[in-house]
């Protein structure tokens, strides 16, 4: 698939990133349009619009913040925990926006599931529709997103 220049130039930068995050790409070999578009698809398969993800993913970070370290309760089965180091990290995107380098970290006791992510994550899927390729640290499997701050059963 041949990409606008633009878009060409982002994902040099987001496969050569070597700074916070090692790199967006991950090991995917697809180009920024094909992630994006695959993860859109499975997203209108489980019926689950971006704007809904994203805001319980900020609820979720919002319950845990203030007790920044330790396990709060975030939904009925899921607890949350947040933590922050020093520093901020910017979009790759040409916007630049910049985040604290904060990770939320989710766990279901009951299912044995948990996931983690990055402000810089929140963002990413909220104005780039990008879950970031397989393989890359904070890599966001949008099925198991969904799984956990839904709390679906399995199957769905
Ligand atoms: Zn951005």
């Amino acid at each position: 698939m041949k990409q606008p220049a633009n878009i060409q130039k982002l994902e040099e930068v987001l496969r050569s990133s070597n700074s916070a995050g090692a790199g967006f790409m991950g090991t995917d070999r697809r180009n920024i349009s094909e992630i994006i578009d695959g993860d859109i698809v499975e997203l209108a398969e489980l019926k689950i619009a971006v704007e809904q993800i994203v805001g319980r993913m900020k609820e979720i970070t919002d319950a845990a913040v203030p007790a920044l370290g330790c396990w709060v309760q975030a939904g009925r089965k899921l607890e949350a925990k947040a933590e922050e180091v020093k520093g901020q990290v910017s979009c790759p995107w040409p916007d630049s926006a910049k985040f604290a380098k904060r990770v939320t970290y989710v766990r279901n006791p009951e299912s044995g599931q948990s996931m983690k992510w990055s402000d810089l994550n929140i963002h990413l899927i909220e104005k780039h529709n990008f879950f970031e390729g397989r393989g890359a640290m904070f890599r966001i499997e949008p099925k198991e997103l969904v799984k956990m701050l839904f709390e679906r059963s399995a199957e769905k």
